[in-house]
């Protein structure tokens, strides 16, 4: 069994979708980034690959790369089950804090929930996302980012 943690943060701005665990959010504003920007499938899929000892989302999906403009993050954490797959390794359980003064995420974090679950192939009840803000302090807690923390337990 090994052990993997993620994390990640995007600045929240006007003109962008908002699109958290796979799920888009209606919001005023969205997150900052060259692919779509959503930090809890950023923050697993490093979880993933520090778990299996594969380097960084940096290292394996470089924002260089014109190929993963706007892409939809779910293709990052795709790619990396398979790596994973390939490599004998299954997903036990995931476990998701977001860090976010706003939206209020409690009416959408079981749909979060059963999105990531049917990414990673495996049951609800082995996913977990939580949700804080950032009680008005720092950067989250002016609403200028929303941020994740996400660890997973994968075995072989
Ligand atoms: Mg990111």
């Amino acid at each position: 069994m090994r052990v993997g943690l993620g994390h990640d943060t995007h600045r929240l701005v006007a003109g962008r979708p908002l699109i958290l665990g796979g799920v888009r959010i209606e919001h005023p504003r969205g997150l900052l980034g060259h692919s779509d920007a959503d930090v809890v499938l950023h923050a697993l899929t490093d979880a993933l690959l520090g778990a299996a000892g594969l380097g960084d989302i940096g290292d394996v999906f470089p924002d260089s790369d014109p190929t993963y403009k706007d892409c939809d993050s779910a293709l990052f954490l795709r790619r990396t089950l398979e790596r994973l797959g390939h490599e004998g390794w299954r997903v036990v359980n995931v476990d998701v804090t977001i860090f976010a003064q706003e939206p209020k995420l409690g009416p959408v974090k079981d749909r979060m929930r059963r999105h990531v679950a049917e990414l990673l192939g495996i049951e609800s009840s082995a996913v977990s996302i939580k949700a804080k803000t950032g009680e008005g302090v720092g950067s989250i807690g002016r609403a200028e980012a929303i941020g994740c923390q996400a660890v997973v337990l994968i075995d072989q």
